[in-house]
């Protein structure tokens, strides 16, 4: 079956990768760039950079108004409405190590945090290092063997030691989606705080944080067909109403003494320092694009995407998928064949995929392995691409078997 992407010729560098040899299927690790985000940004840089908010000038006042137009579009792609505000960050990592410091002082000895088997680094380094500082205890709830947090298991350690649950809205090792929104009710009931990973969840489908109950929700701006170095942290009213400031200079103060200080509260509170401002207005841009392009074509090809990613992937003989992805994100093993011989060959035949643990080592080494190849697809991607995949990995088994 062919499939094209009608999307692919807004992104400029499929076509550039393609004159390089390169086949691009490691979207889950950063995405490409539409033009329109290119243009965006140039433009910014070519007509006049400025520093947002505290400048009076002309050009201060264009930047700032292009800056809060990508909050606004933030809270609108997450339909926060008025629930809360968006802060921007420098990505989810920092987004979470953020939330981390901030939530600090609710931690008491005995307390408990609740994450997940599946948790990429950046969502359980900075509660395992909260938890130390605190003497609180990590609570990691158990998979199913579909590779999903198991539910009964979390309505046992979900309880009133809970202060917090953190986990992984799709997992970016397993490609599966999480039942947040049932995990988010169970904690709720204990009166916890609940903080959703959405760095890979947020890129396939509209998501809804008023819907989902979440106080936290954090992606970052690149896995989103948008510019690196910027990143969201939704957060309700009443859970940023509970985070301590965390980062102190310019732009968060409201008032300053030689030696005290008063602070700004969310989001600009939380933005010391200039922030990534061409970033933030290539991301607004990116928001535009999205919102242009039609939402249920796009799940629609991506749905074939994974179809065609899954079967073929077990097709051939030997291969065990992690989990049973349900977007067109996979990673998988072959029986007998050593996983970074095989990314080797794949790498000199020109296909970008990522070999590794995926910064998920709990995970990987749960299931016992050292590593895994993953596939993860975006919506330029078509099926040429699948076919070079295919015919380099049939021509690297080959050599290794
Ligand atoms: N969480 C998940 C599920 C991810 O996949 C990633 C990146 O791969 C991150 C967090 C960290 O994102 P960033 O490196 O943009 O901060």
């Amino acid at each position: 079956m062919s499939l094209i992407s009608p999307w692919r010729a807004d992104f400029p560098a499929l076509d550039a990768l393609q004159r390089q040899g390169q086949t691009y299927l490691d979207s889950a690790a950063t995405a490409q760039k539409p033009q329109a985000l290119i243009d965006a940004m140039a433009h910014y840089y070519a007509n006049g950079a400025a520093n947002v908010h505290r400048a009076q000038h002309l050009p201060g006042a264009m930047a700032t108004q292009a800056f809060e137009d990508t909050r606004r579009k933030a809270g609108e792609w997450l339909n926060a409405g008025d629930s809360g505000h968006v802060v921007f960050t420098h990505g989810t990592t920092s987004a979470l190590n953020l939330l981390a410091y901030g939530l600090e002082h609710l931690f008491e000895a005995g307390d408990e945090i609740v994450i997940s088997a599946l948790e990429h680094h950046a969502n359980l380094l900075p509660w395992q290092q909260l938890a130390k500082r605190r003497q609180a205890r990590l609570v990691v709830l158990p998979l199913t063997t579909q590779g999903v947090i198991d539910l009964d298991a979390a309505a046992t350690l979900i309880s009133s030691r809970t202060r917090l649950l953190a986990v992984g809205q799709l997992s970016n090792v397993l490609g599966t989606w999480q039942p947040v929104a049932q995990l988010i009710a169970l904690a709720r009931a204990q009166g916890a705080l609940t903080v959703i990973d959405g760095a890979q969840g947020v890129v396939h489908g509209r998501h809804d944080v008023q819907a989902m109950h979440c106080d936290f929700y954090v992606f970052s701006g690149h896995k989103l067909y948008g510019p690196d170095g910027v990143g969201v942290l939704f957060g309700r009213h009443q859970a940023l109403a509970q985070l301590r400031h965390w980062q102190f200079g310019g732009e968060m103060v409201l008032q300053a003494g030689y030696l005290d200080a008063t602070f700004r509260p969310a989001p600009l509170g939380f933005e010391a320092g200039t922030p990534p401002i061409s970033a933030v207005i290539g991301l607004g841009a990116t928001f535009d694009y999205l919102n242009d392009v039609n939402q249920t074509a796009v799940a629609e090809h991506e749905a074939r995407l994974h179809d065609l990613l899954c079967a073929g992937l077990l097709l051939r003989e030997g291969v065990r998928l992690l989990g049973d992805p349900s977007v067109a994100l996979a990673s998988f093993v072959i029986e007998g064949v050593h996983n970074a011989d095989l990314a080797h060959l794949l790498t000199e035949q020109g296909i970008a995929v990522r070999a590794g643990h995926h910064c998920a080592i709990p995970l990987i080494s749960s299931l016992g392995l050292a590593g895994a190849i993953r596939v993860s697809l975006g919506l330029y991607n078509d099926s040429e691409d699948l076919a070079h995949f295919f015919n380099a990995l049939d021509q690297a088994l080959e050599l290794l078997r």
